[in-house]
């Protein structure tokens, strides 16, 4: 099939990667021809909103797809009139907007943290008597590895802080002083098949994704099958087609969801190695109608990402079980340049190649 990926990104350079093997052809819509996924699928260039751009892209395409949420809601209409958009537009619409996403949750009876809407300084405060201190005042839209938000400790931070966020519809949400981060990735056929990976664990550093153990340790059967149940609800009730991921946060014994993405996410990245059938691949198989495959792990895999600067290669490369992903941009601050999944079925074996990967990673003086 033709498959095009709005986003040239990371995500979309490997959902290209697995989806050749299978016999695709892949197209990107993209700004610049050096974003990740121009290197290995047909690069259109362009603003999202130039028309004459989208008709070239979308003229041979048999299914399109995307792989991050800021997408004008325009363009995507105006796609999903001419071909098949899977994940659809209501997944896409919901995910943009954290109070959206806290809607559904209520509705499906997935707990969450607690959450106010604020459109003005009055709200705030209003929230702010309601749900307590800390707290954490986040965009509605727009937001993405900590950006967007901004954490209430004290009375004092209240004041302004609405309009440090630029003035936006925002949610003010209740401080979940969690014991672990954890998600959940599942993909829905069309055909409304759901297959469910296994809980993982996440540690972030300043806001930005570090590390994913898959799978997450010490999580109770009643815990992991609460999960899979939140994400099967999800997955249905927005008729999704494709990968969808469910961040969650483990507190006193109950799962608290914080956040879903319409995509591939960075905490499935461990997959390509570490399950029988990558998130790149389960969604490349679902968005074309193919049947899913086994989500299930092949083995123990943790992974590590590589942010702002690169460790030295060779010394990486050396580390029994870890596998090197670049994306092919350039270093700057903050930016995901690629990640090193280390699998390996003996513990203290894999436990000594993830403190070398780390120790490499801190070497750079980025973590
Ligand atoms: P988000 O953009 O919502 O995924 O938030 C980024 C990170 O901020 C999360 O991964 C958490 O580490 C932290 N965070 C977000 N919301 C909360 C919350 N309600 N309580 C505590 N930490 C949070």
């Amino acid at each position: 099939m033709r498959i095009g990926i709005v986003g040239g990104g990371q995500l979309g350079r490997m959902l290209a990667l697995a989806a050749v093997p299978m016999g695709h052809e892949v197209s990107v819509l993209a700004q610049r021809d050096d974003e990740p996924a121009c290197a290995v699928a047909r690069p259109f260039l362009g603003a999202f909103d130039d028309e004459a751009v989208l008709a070239r892209f979308v003229e041979h395409l048999d299914v399109v797809t995307y792989e991050f949420e800021n997408i004008p809601q325009r363009t995507l209409r105006w796609l999903a009139a001419r071909v098949p958009v899977r994940p659809g537009l209501r997944s896409l619409e919901v995910a943009a907007d954290r109070a959206s996403e806290k809607a559904l949750f209520r509705e499906l009876g997935i707990d969450a943290a607690p959450a106010r809407l604020v459109d003005d300084p009055r709200s705030l405060e209003d929230a702010v008597l309601a749900l307590g201190l800390p707290a954490i005042l986040k965009t509605r839209r727009l937001g993405y590895d900590g950006k967007g938000q901004r954490v209430l400790r004290a009375p004092g931070d209240v004041a302004g802080a609405f309009e440090a966020l630029g003035a936006v519809p925002s949610i003010l949400e209740g401080f979940v002083p969690f014991t672990r981060e954890l998600s959940i990735l599942g993909v829905r056929a069309i055909d409304g098949a759901i297959a469910t990976y296994p809980l993982v664990q996440n540690e972030h550093r300043d806001a930005i994704l570090l590390r994913t153990d898959a799978p997450a340790l010490g999580v109770s059967e009643a815990l992991a099958a609460r999960a899979r149940a939140a994400i099967t609800a999800l997955l249905g009730a927005l008729d999704h087609v494709g990968v969808l991921a469910l961040e969650l946060f483990e507190h006193d014994g109950r799962l608290l969801a914080n956040e879903i993405a319409p995509r591939v996410h960075n905490s499935g990245h461990f997959s390509i190695e570490g399950a029988e059938t990558s998130q790149f691949e389960a969604h490349v198989r679902a968005i074309v109608g193919d049947p899913i495959g086994s989500t299930a792990l092949r083995r123990r895999s943790t992974m590590v990402n590589l942010v702002g600067a690169l460790p030295p290669r060779e010394a990486l490369l050396e580390i029994p079980g870890a596998h090197l992903h670049l994306y092919g941009k350039t270093p700057r601050p903050g930016r995901k340049l690629g990640h090193v999944t280390i699998e390996g079925e003996d513990e203290a074996a894999h436990g000594e190649a993830v403190r070398r990967v780390l120790a490499l990673v801190r070497g750079t003086g980025t973590a």
